[in-house]
């Protein structure tokens, strides 16, 4: 089978650290080109926007999309004009609206969108489902507890509109949430903590409950200095599961524990691989949803100056 030849584009944080080393470890894939204002990626033909890649290189036939939110439409909506399956970095949008275009746009030109969720490729999550599916939720638990400066130094993008603020990384909690508790959830409140000096929110607390009525409590915040909790814990009719570490570590009753080595990334272009052989696309943005919801419903509160 030929490889997928494939482009990245918005050559910064995840694209370096993640995509490219995922792309070329994976020999389903060949690097045949990169689109950065500014980054660039050894070996390949480089060009500054997606339009001139597109352009100057015909036989691309999928992109990455790592840029941030806010300026991912118009590129995901050239390369899905021009035919080329699509990876979309979460979130898969600023708004939902875009998301529900570009899905349709994919389906009319009959090429894959994926609107990825890494956190759903963390080691322990399918373990996590698997567990969860015949059980009775009866409440879910989630504290999504970093360090913004640690993270994300010098992301100004992600403090303005349409950057997310702490859902930026909440909507990876989100993301296993709707992975493996089974049927819809819906948001019931919300309140929402912005800094006087920034656009988004530093934290949120949200409160959510499954259709059936089991609560869902959700509490986002980006002040934790020393050590980070990414913990998810669900009170089930046969005891408690709680995925720790961002869904590496999993304890079941307390007392199981299994745990996994990082492959999220690698999990994701395997994905995205068969996705495209299959001639499927996965648009599952129920996260964002959820976080559309937030601030829909959400209670606005002034928090202190913070400095990043
Ligand atoms: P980043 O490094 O700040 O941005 C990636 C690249 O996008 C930048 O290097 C820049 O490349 C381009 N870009 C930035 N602002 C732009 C703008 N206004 N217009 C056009 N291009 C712009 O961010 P990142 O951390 O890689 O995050 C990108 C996406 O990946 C986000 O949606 C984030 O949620 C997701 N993500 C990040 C991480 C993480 O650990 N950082 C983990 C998982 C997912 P040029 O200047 O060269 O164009």
């Amino acid at each position: 089978m030929q490889p997928i030849k494939i482009a990245v584009v918005g050559v910064g944080k995840i694209a370096r650290d993640q995509h490219l080393p995922s792309i070329a470890g994976n020999p389903g894939y060949a690097l045949v080109a990169a689109a950065s204002r500014h980054g660039s990626v050894e070996g390949i033909r480089n060009f500054t926007t997606i339009e001139d890649m597109l352009e100057a290189v015909p036989e691309i036939e999928a992109v990455s999309l790592c840029m941030p939110p806010r300026v991912r439409f118009e590129a995901a909506h050239a390369a899905l004009s021009a035919g080329k399956h699509v990876f979309l970095e979460k979130p898969p949008g600023a708004t939902l609206s875009e998301v529900a275009i570009l899905e349709a746009l994919a389906e009319r030109k009959g090429v894959t969108l994926f609107t990825s969720w890494h956190s759903r490729f963390a080691p322990m999550v399918d373990r996590a489902r698997a567990h969860l599916a015949d059980k009775t939720i009866r409440r879910v638990e989630i504290f999504w507890h970093e360090d913004v400066r640690r993270w994300h130094p010098n992301q100004s993008w992600i403090w303005e509109a349409g950057g997310l603020g702490v859902f930026d990384p909440g909507i990876n909690a989100l993301s296993i949430l709707t992975e493996i508790v089974p049927g819809h959830i819906m948001v019931e409140k919300s309140v929402l903590e912005f800094p006087e000096n920034k656009k988004q929110p530093i934290a949120a607390s949200i409160a959510m409950r499954t259709v059936e009525g089991a609560p869902i409590s959700a509490e986002f915040d980006w002040r934790q200095e020393g050590p980070q909790t990414w913990d998810i814990t669900v009170q089930t009719n046969a005891g408690a599961l709680r995925l720790s570490k961002g869904g590496s570590e999993l304890y079941i009753g307390g007392e199981e524990k299994a745990s996994g080595p990082d492959r999220e990334y690698a999990g994701i272009y395997e994905r995205f691989a068969k996705l495209i052989r299959s001639r499927q696309s996965d648009t599952d943005y129920q996260p964002l949803r959820i976080v559309a919801d937030s601030f829909l419903c959400g209670e606005r509160k002034v928090v202190a100056h913070f400095e990043d």
